[in-house]
């Protein structure tokens, strides 16, 4: 049967003493055992359905856990406190002193500063590559190399990776590999398409309302254990734990997902369609234009569109703040970062998300000062969006009159 990440989340029951149609939230940082053999057993990994102390999992972000498991098709999953605690101790727990680590170079800023900044002072060292080269990929294994780090769609330039080619690539070199599918959630489903672990910013468009942090791992079973792990896990010990509140509240948010990407997508797709027949440089994975439009086609999933994620370059970095003051004067977005909220937000990834990279290297890979992200909102009336941000870029001088007039 075809995969569907949102039937898997629709089927999903929650069990409740008190027949709660949502599950009851947890409010326990401890738990009691009525024996103490028990206890001893659970600290030890051997019982099965208790808990003993939340940093470990709380009954809350267990649901959570489930719940993202079945969305992604993974044996299992770990909530964690935002995207970086649960992409740190994936990293941490894979890699000894001496390992290497082959990552995309268009990545998430604090991931790439995790990798080339942090991690170096554990004597583990990263080659950056182009997610798009699957030859460079190759080229750079060595004996050292214990994991593949890429983004599903970069941030920021929406390069799409060849996650099934990738995948064969890393299992022929016994390698792991870790992709970061925060970009498009239920449009891309990694674990099914060869990955072994996928890490989440919940943040973003999983959560979907920009009031809290979280993270999530997915993977098989003896790895989320092996993060857990009261003697070495990662998880555990570096402790970037989930709050059940903010786990149940990012649950009930988890439900209508597949709405919301739906909505996103389709908005995202109208006005870059929009903005590439005016005559703007445009990036998105949905337009024909996209150099890996063909790839995403064939690997995503079917009814989520192509995510809400797309970028313009203007040019100058004085024409992009000059365009985003412009915009949020008039409502049309939030001059933030971030993503997956109800309103459109954009930022220059070259002085905001990505600003920890050097400038040397944001010229290299083609972060542009004139790139502006937008994280598409839920408009309901997206035409209407379109004619405003039009309207903008018209008196700013960045669209002239003429092509203005045309569309
Ligand atoms: N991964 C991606 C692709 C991101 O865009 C971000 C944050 O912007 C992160 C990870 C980190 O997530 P968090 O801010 O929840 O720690």
């Amino acid at each position: 049967m075809k995969f569907d990440p949102a039937n898997n989340l629709q089927d999903l029951n929650y069990s409740d003493n008190h027949k709660g149609v949502n599950p009851a939230i947890t409010d326990s940082s401890t738990f009691t055992f009525d024996k103490a053999q028990d206890m001893l057993d659970t600290f030890e990994g051997k019982s099965d359905g208790l808990f003993l102390y939340s940093r470990h999992t709380s009954p809350s972000g267990q649901f959570l856990s489930d719940a993202l498991a079945a969305m992604e098709g993974s044996e299992s999953a770990h909530v964690t406190a935002s995207g970086m605690g649960a992409i740190t101790p994936t990293i941490l727990q894979l890699c000894n002193s001496g390992d290497e680590i082959i990552a995309s170079r268009t990545i998430y800023g604090g991931t790439h500063a995790f990798l080339q900044n942090y991690l170096p002072k554990f004597n583990i060292h990263t080659k950056f590559v182009s997610p798009t080269d699957v030859k460079e990929i190759e080229n750079a294994i060595n004996n050292n190399t214990k994991l593949i780090y890429i983004e599903s769609i970069s941030n920021p330039l929406l390069e799409v990776a060849d996650i099934p080619t990738i995948s064969a690539i890393a299992k022929k070199h016994n390698i792991k590999l870790v992709i970061d599918n925060t970009f498009s959630p239920m449009v891309l489903s990694p674990i099914r398409l060869g990955a072994d672990i996928v890490v989440y910013s919940l943040t973003k468009y999983i959560n979907g309302a920009s009031d809290t942090l979280g993270g999530a791992i997915c993977g098989s079973t003896e790895f989320i254990n092996s993060l857990k792990s009261l003697n070495d896990g990662s998880s555990m010990l570096l402790g970037s734990v989930l709050d059940p509140i903010r786990a149940s509240s990012i649950t009930k948010n988890l439900r209508t997902l597949h709405l919301r990407m739906k909505q996103h997508s389709n908005n995202a797709m109208y006005l870059s369609r929009k903005f590439e027949e005016i005559g703007i440089k445009v990036s998105y994975p949905g337009l024909a234009s996209h150099p890996q439009n063909h790839l995403i086609t064939k690997l995503k999933n079917e009814g989520f569109g192509y995510s809400g994620m797309f970028t313009i370059d203007v040019g100058s970095l004085e024409k992009a703040n000059l365009l985003m003051e412009t915009m949020q004067k008039v409502n049309i977005g939030l001059l933030a970062v971030s993503l997956g909220f109800y309103k459109t937000l954009f930022s220059a990834p070259g002085t905001s998300t990505s600003s920890e990279i050097s400038i040397k290297e944001q010229h290299k890979i083609g972060i542009g000062k004139g790139l502006i992200r937008f994280s598409i909102g839920l408009d309901h009336d997206i035409e209407r969006t379109f004619q405003n941000i039009k309207s903008c870029m018209v008196s700013t001088g960045i669209l002239n009159n003429y092509s203005a007039n045309k569309n």
